[in-house]
């Protein structure tokens, strides 16, 4: 199929953008793509592809940005549950402790997921990952990390599996045993760090070969924070987790600096995401390394606090940006990229065309796959969206409704645009 006479049409070729070089988008005016057996197999203008493939069934596009699909690389989108009541609370003014003392918090997640069938885990997650297809995500990473119990996180694993079968969306999956101490070893954090160096990894690591041989071993993640996991037990988990051959990621500094992004850097890990209190050295070390620095705008907007990725320092540090949603039920339950664009644009300082190559290029390199999706280049994965906007920087502009016309994944037109009024 040849999409042509996109008004822009964004390649985002040359792979993942470094520092300044951040926003390369590969415009193409009047441009046009031609896609086969779930592949790109060549861009280039409308006049030159149309007359070159004269017969090729054809979709038009005039008047629509045609880009990649949107990557994002950090979410927690499996979860039972939700906590509509704690933010009620904490707007009418209750504090931490108050939701705590009211079974709020993260552990009222564990408790709803532990309690999930594999089912229901799959039906209440099933309408967050079409949301986020709807929105332009063509493929999201996925944490597990709600279960803090070797049975409960098999399930959100295997639940992840089956979701990834069904749904047009790819996931990637990340093992994040370590997002919370278990409620069970409150008082013994070390226990439980043990415990999930010496059973979760390697029976992770036995179940995935026999469970699905056929996929790269998943991402561990740490939660690397005061009142979480601190920078010697996360080093104890992720070591650990390499020597099994496990490829890795962290969350660090989103409340605290503690050291947890120089640790991703000297562990090869593939990105350090939330770095909202990263102090100079960490971000120096982060432009020095392949370590994607992932910003979650969405959190601290979702917290109403003030503090964001510093973008511009790590722009400066010749750092890989990349932008995700952290879709999750307590601080960011937002499926859509192009929120995340908006905030990024506002509070990192971040151009729409840098906030674009943040979501595609760079966010694919955040799950190491840049070398299949993130741009529109021959070879890749035909993973793009019609958007129903003429230039580009509507996105960012624009907030708050869907922008997308059309979802093309692995070469499948999915239509999404309303477009019109229905009566019943
Ligand atoms: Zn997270």
């Amino acid at each position: 199929m040849l999409i042509h006479s996109a008004s822009q049409l964004l390649t985002l070729a040359g792979g993942p953008q470094r520092g300044r070089d951040l926003g390369t988008l590969g415009i193409i005016e009047k441009g046009a793509v031609l896609m086969r057996d779930e592949k790109i197999v060549v861009v280039g203008t409308s006049a030159e592809l149309k007359s070159a493939y004269p017969d090729e069934p054809s979709l038009d596009a005039t008047g629509c940005v045609v880009m990649p699909g949107f990557v994002d690389p950090h979410t927690h989108v499996i979860w039972g549950g939700d906590r509509a009541n704690e933010f009620a609370m904490k707007m009418a003014g209750a504090k931490y402790l108050d939701i705590l003392a009211a079974g709020g918090g993260i552990i009222s997640t564990v408790r709803a997921t532990r309690t999930a069938s594999i089912e229901s885990l799959i039906a209440q997650t099933r309408p967050r990952l079409l949301r986020m297809f709807a929105h332009g995500t063509t493929t999201a990473e996925a944490k597990t990390g709600y279960g803090l119990q070797t049975a409960t996180e098999l399930r959100l694993l295997k639940a992840l599996l089956a979701l990834d079968d069904e749904s047009p969306l790819d996931l990637a999956i990340t093992f994040l045993g370590a997002h919370a101490i278990a409620p069970e070893f409150k008082d013994d954090p070390q226990g439980y760090t043990d415990l999930v160096c010496d059973t979760m990894l390697p029976m992770l690591k036995g179940w995935w070969e026999t469970h699905a041989p056929e996929l790269a071993l998943p991402f561990v993640d740490v939660f690397c924070e005061n009142r979480a996991f601190d920078l010697e037990q996360s080093r104890q988990i992720l070591t650990r987790a390499r020597s099994l051959g496990f490829p890795l990621k962290i969350h660090a500094d989103e409340f605290d600096n503690i050291g947890g992004a120089s640790l991703a850097v000297d562990l090869g890990a593939a990105s350090a995401d939330h770095l909202v209190k990263t102090s100079d050295a960490d971000i120096a070390a982060l432009g020095k390394s392949d370590t994607v620095a992932v910003a979650l705008p969405c959190t601290p907007f979702g917290l109403a606090e003030k503090d964001y990725t510093p973008a511009q320092k790590l722009l400066d540090a010749n750092a890989i940006l990349a932008l995700a949603t952290d879709c999750n039920p307590g601080t960011s339950w937002n499926e859509s990229m192009q929120f995340a664009i908006a905030l990024s644009c506002r509070y990192m300082g971040l151009t729409p065309a840098q906030a674009i190559a943040a979501s595609t290029i760079n966010s694919a390199h955040a799950i190491r796959r840049s070398d299949r999706i993130g741009s529109l280049e021959a070879g890749k994965q035909a993973d793009l969206l019609i958007l129903s906007i003429p230039d580009y920087r509507h996105l960012g502009y624009r907030y708050g409704t869907n922008l997308v016309k059309q979802v093309i994944k692995r070469g499948r037109v999915y239509s999404v645009d309303v477009g019109y009024y229905r009566t019943a």
